[in-house]
C-alpha cells in the first residue's frame, strides 16, 4: 500500500503551519477529509443540493437516492442487517441521547441500575446521569487497572437483575484502551441487559459487524471517520427501536397527522425528524468507500507501526509516563512529560506546527484516577509517517529544555 500517495489524498496535510509542515497528531479528535469527501460535499451543492424524501421533482430525487444509498452503505459496512436499523444523527453524542431520551425513559425506572465503566467520554456519562436522575436510577461504574483496562471480574459482580443497561466505548478516547466489548456484550445479554456501544474511536480503526458483535446500540460520528462534521449514526436493533418512542416531533417522522393524534412514520424516518445533515450523510458515506479502498488489514498495519515506533520513541525521552498501557491498545497515546504541564508542552508544540491534544479529553473522571490534571495526547491515524514520529520527538526535547 503506498501510504506516501494515500497522504497526498489529504489537501490539508500538505500545509505549512508557522512556516513549518503541519505535523496532524489529533486524530482522536477528529480526522482530516480525502479530496474525494471534500469534492462530494462541493458537487452536492453545485449540482443536486434539494430537499429529500418528498420532492417530485429531479433534484429531490437525486439527493434522496444518495442520501439512501449513503445509509445503506453505512449499513454495509458495519454489517447490520436491515437498512433501517441505520439512523442518521449528527453524532456519537446526539445517538447517545437520542437512545437515553428514548428507550431509556422507557425502559429505565426508580431503583434500576445502568452500568458504564470508568473511562467514559463525558458524552456517555453525562446523558445516563440526567436519566438516572430523572427516574430515581442508579449510575454505577465499572472500575479499571493502572493500565487502563476494565476489572472484568468486577464488572460480572456488577451485573444484577437491576442492571437495564451498560453504555461502554469500545475504545478510549484518552488511553486507547480497546475494550472486550464481545465479552461485555455477552454477558449483560446472559444477564437480560441491553448494551449500547460508544464506538466513536473504533470505527476508523477496525471493521465492524453487528451481527457479530451482538451489540443493541452501536453509536459513532462521521467526523473522526474521514467525514464531515455534524452527521452520525445510531446502529440499533430493530425490534427494540420498533419498540421506542419517537426522539423528535416533525417533518418526516409521521404518517397522518390531525389536532387530535398523530400516527409515527416506520424506521428508519420514525427517529429522524425534520430535514437532515443530508450532504454529511452522503459524504460521511463517500469517507467510508474511501477507507474501504485501503483497507482495514493494511490500516491495522500501519496504525499498530505507528504506535510502536511512537511509544518507543516517547520512552526513550527520560521524564516521559504514559497513561495507558492496554495490552489491547490503539494508536492513541496519552502522555506526560516530567512535571511539565500539558498545556505548556502542547503549546510549544504548536508553535513548531505540531497539532496535539492537551487536557482531560473530555474524561475527567480518568484524570481523577491517574491524579493528574490531564495529558498530552498524540493520536495517530494511517495518513501519519516516521516524520510526523521524529518531528513530535525533537519538538517534545525543545519543549523540555525550554520548559525545564
Ligand atoms: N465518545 C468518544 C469515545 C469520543 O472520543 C468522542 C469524541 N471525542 C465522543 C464520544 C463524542 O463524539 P462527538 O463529539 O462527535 O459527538
Amino acid at each position: 500500500m503506498d501510504f506516501e500517495k494515500i497522504r497526498s489524498d489529504f489537501p490539508i496535510l500538505s500545509q505549512k503551519i508557522r512556516g513549518r509542515d503541519l505535523v496532524y497528531l489529533d486524530n482522536g479528535a477528529t480526522t482530516q477529509k480525502p479530496q474525494v469527501v471534500i469534492d462530494t460535499i462541493a458537487d452536492y451543492y453545485a449540482e443536486y443540493n434539494s430537499n429529500i424524501h418528498r420532492g417530485v421533482h429531479h433534484l429531490s430525487q437525486v439527493a434522496t437516492q444518495a442520501y439512501e444509498d449513503a445509509r445503506t452503505t453505512i449499513q454495509n459496512f458495519i454489517g447490520a442487517s436491515h437498512n433501517h436499523e441505520i439512523i442518521f444523527t449528527s453524532g456519537t453524542t446526539a445517538g447517545i441521547n437520542l437512545v437515553a431520551s428514548t428507550w431509556g425513559r422507557k425502559n429505565i425506572s426508580e431503583g434500576d441500575e445502568v452500568l458504564i465503566s470508568a473511562m467514559e467520554h463525558h458524552s456517555n456519562i453525562v446523558p445516563w446521569q440526567m436519566l438516572c436522575e430523572e427516574k430515581n436510577a442508579t449510575l454505577k461504574v465499572i472500575p479499571m487497572n493502572e493500565q487502563g483496562e476494565l476489572i472484568m471480574s468486577e464488572y460480572e459482580k456488577l451485573l444484577t437483575s437491576k442492571t437495564k443497561l451498560i453504555a461502554v466505548n469500545h475504545i478510549s478516547n484518552s488511553l486507547g484502551t480497546i475494550n472486550p466489548v464481545e465479552e461485555i456484550i455477552s454477558k449483560a445479554h446472559a444477564n437480560g441487559s441491553v448494551v449500547l456501544i460508544d464506538g466513536a474511536q473504533a470505527v476508523s480503526h477496525m471493521p465492524l459487524n453487528m451481527v457479530d458483535l451482538d451489540a443493541d446500540f452501536y453509536v459513532f460520528s462521521a467526523h473522526k471517520l474521514f467525514g464531515p462534521t455534524g452527521a452520525g449514526i445510531l446502529y440499533g436493533k430493530e425490534e427494540l427501536m420498533n419498540n421506542m418512542p419517537p426522539y423528535q416531533g416533525g417533518g418526516d417522522m409521521i404518517k397522518t397527522v390531525t389536532f387530535e393524534k398523530t400516527t409515527y412514520n416506520d424506521l428508519p424516518h420514525k427517529l429522524e425528524a425534520g430535514t437532515p445533515n443530508i450532504v454529511g450523510g452522503i459524504a460521511m458515506a463517500k469517507g467510508i468507500e474511501y477507507i474501504q479502498s485501503i483497507g482495514f488489514e493494511a490500516i491495522a498495519q500501519r496504525e499498530n507501526e505507528l504506535k510502536d515506533e511512537a511509544t518507543n520513541m516517547l520512552l526513550s525521552i527520560p521524564g516521559v509516563k504514559i497513561y495507558g498501557e492496554a495490552t489491547e491498545k490503539t494508536s492513541v497515546i496519552s502522555f506526560l512529560v516530567k512535571d511539565l504541564h500539558p498545556y505548556d508542552v502542547g503549546t510549544i508544540l504548536d508553535q513548531l506546527g505540531i497539532a496535539i491534544r492537551t487536557g482531560h479529553h473530555c474524561t475527567q473522571p480518568v484524570m481523577d484516577f491517574f491524579e493528574i490534571p490531564g495529558t498530552i495526547r498524540a493520536s495517530f491515524s494511517f495518513y501519519n509517517d516516521q516524520s510526523d514520529i521524529d518531528a513530535l520527538q525533537k519538538g517534545l526535547l525543545k519543549a523540555i529544555s525550554m520548559l525545564s
